[in-house]
């Protein structure tokens, strides 16, 4: 974190390499966050941090400086008994154990005995194009610096 962090409010639409569209930030409403508290990924903020307000820019960021690559040992083949239902279709997700941090299961493939289950990221393994505008780079507040979270529209309301 450099000695004075900004707060960086930036519009975004994000693509896969395909040129799909994937997420994007709402119509006037950019996304704030907080220079260095790694609320967005390394990739982009390297990048973001370059600009000024008003830039627009198109940013590669490839997988291992975004959402890292896939790990094939999060893959699980669980019996379907296994879980908590047996109404059980792709794209349905679980939570892997009690926890809020426990990680979000993807159900990828459906047999008659047995479901795949994903941990991985959506997003892991892909390299990604990002078109950001910078709206706002401003000092961040005291007390921005004392919750590490940007606050105000795009940011934390509390
Ligand atoms: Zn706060």
């Amino acid at each position: 974190m450099s000695s004075n962090p900004r707060v960086i409010e930036f519009h975004y639409v994000l693509h896969d390499m395909k040129g799909e569209m994937i997420d994007q930030s709402e119509a006037g409403e950019p996304l704030a966050f907080l220079e260095g508290s790694g609320q967005i990924i390394p990739g982009l903020e390297s990048v973001l941090l370059t600009m000024s307000k008003g830039d627009k820019r198109e940013v590669h960021v490839k997988a291992e400086d975004a959402y890292g690559d896939r790990d094939e040992t999060l893959v699980a083949n669980v019996p379907v008994d296994q879980l908590p239902t047996s109404e059980v279709k792709i794209g349905d997700m679980f939570r892997g154990g009690p926890d809020q941090d426990d990680p979000i299961m993807v159900v990828t493939s459906v047999t008659e005995s047995h479901v795949t289950l994903d941990a991985n990221h959506p997003l892991a393994g892909k390299d990604l194009v990002f078109k950001v505008e910078i709206a706002e780079m401003r000092p961040a507040t005291k007390d921005e610096l004392e919750h590490g979270h940007a606050h105000g529209a795009g940011g934390h309301h509390h």
